[in-house]
């Protein structure tokens, strides 16, 4: 959670990203002076077709890669100034991931794949378990924390990822293509999931090609071609339900 500085400035954006640009070695520009900031509490969808530079976005966003030039800020922390040590401390701490295919890992069950999101958040391994089990709760599964993921369903395997990406409150959780594994109804039903955790106050960017999920979330911003195109707010969330 984002506090209110004691000088009594305005609360840091969760999230800012101003022009950045990202060129992959071979020449691929797939981001052109990009600029978005995100506030505490949105809920927002980064739509764009195929191709359009949505994954470097988030992968930026997320500091799992590094801008060929602008500036990432996390919580009014200068991403782009940090080591990679200090990157994995900050990501651990105050980012939550989700991704179109789950990334579980096989050989782990439900709630241990979930504590994994508290090892590098600093808990204490006697308050890991109970804290998994927690989010396992908040997400739907709690008669499912034994299962590993062969024994649970694409919607099932996607809700572990996402208290596994909530069990250590981060201040932003980043989801790339979160139903794109999944059929109508999985996919419904973790979007309903994503506007609950948000209800409840938690900070979601999801990353979708799927106009009809974008147009259901209250804030949606467009890339294409590398470059954001549109930024709007209002709308049918009430759609979600
Ligand atoms: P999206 O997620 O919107 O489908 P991406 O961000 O994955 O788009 O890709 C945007 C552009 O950058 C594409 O042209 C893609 O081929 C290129 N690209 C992405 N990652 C790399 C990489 N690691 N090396 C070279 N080019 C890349
Ligand atoms: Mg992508």
């Amino acid at each position: 959670m984002t506090s209110q500085p004691p000088d009594g400035h305005a609360p840091r954006p969760v999230l800012l990203v101003d022009r950045v640009s990202r060129t992959f070695p071979g020449g691929v520009t797939a981001l052109h002076e990009v600029s978005l900031t995100i506030e505490t509490g949105e809920l927002l969808a980064i739509v764009g077709p195929s191709g359009s530079g949505k994954t470097t976005l988030l992968n930026l966003m997320g500091t799992l890669d590094r801008p060929s030039s602008g500036l990432v800020e996390i919580s009014g922390t200068d991403a782009t100034a940090l080591d990679d040590r200090q990157l994995s401390t900050l990501r651990g701490r105050m980012l939550g991931f989700v991704f179109q295919q789950f990334h579980l890992t096989d050989g782990l069950t439900a709630v241990e794949n979930v504590s994994t999101g508290l090892l590098y958040a600093g808990v204490p391994r006697r308050d890991r378990r109970r804290l998994a089990e927690e989010a396992l709760g908040r997400v739907g599964l709690a008669h499912r924390t034994g299962h590993l993921p062969a024994q649970l369903s694409g919607g099932e395997r996607q809700r572990v990822a996402v208290a596994r990406a909530l069990v250590h409150d981060p201040a932003l959780i980043l989801a790339d293509e979160p139903t794109g594994a999944l059929d109508t109804a999985n996919g419904e039903s973790v979007m309903e999931l994503l506007a609950d955790l948000n209800q409840e106050g938690t900070t979601i960017a999801v990353i979708t090609h799927d106009r009809d999920i974008a147009a259901a979330l209250p804030r949606r911003v467009e890339i294409r071609d590398g470059r954001l195109t549109s930024d709007t707010r209002g709308g049918a969330t009430s759609a979600l339900r």
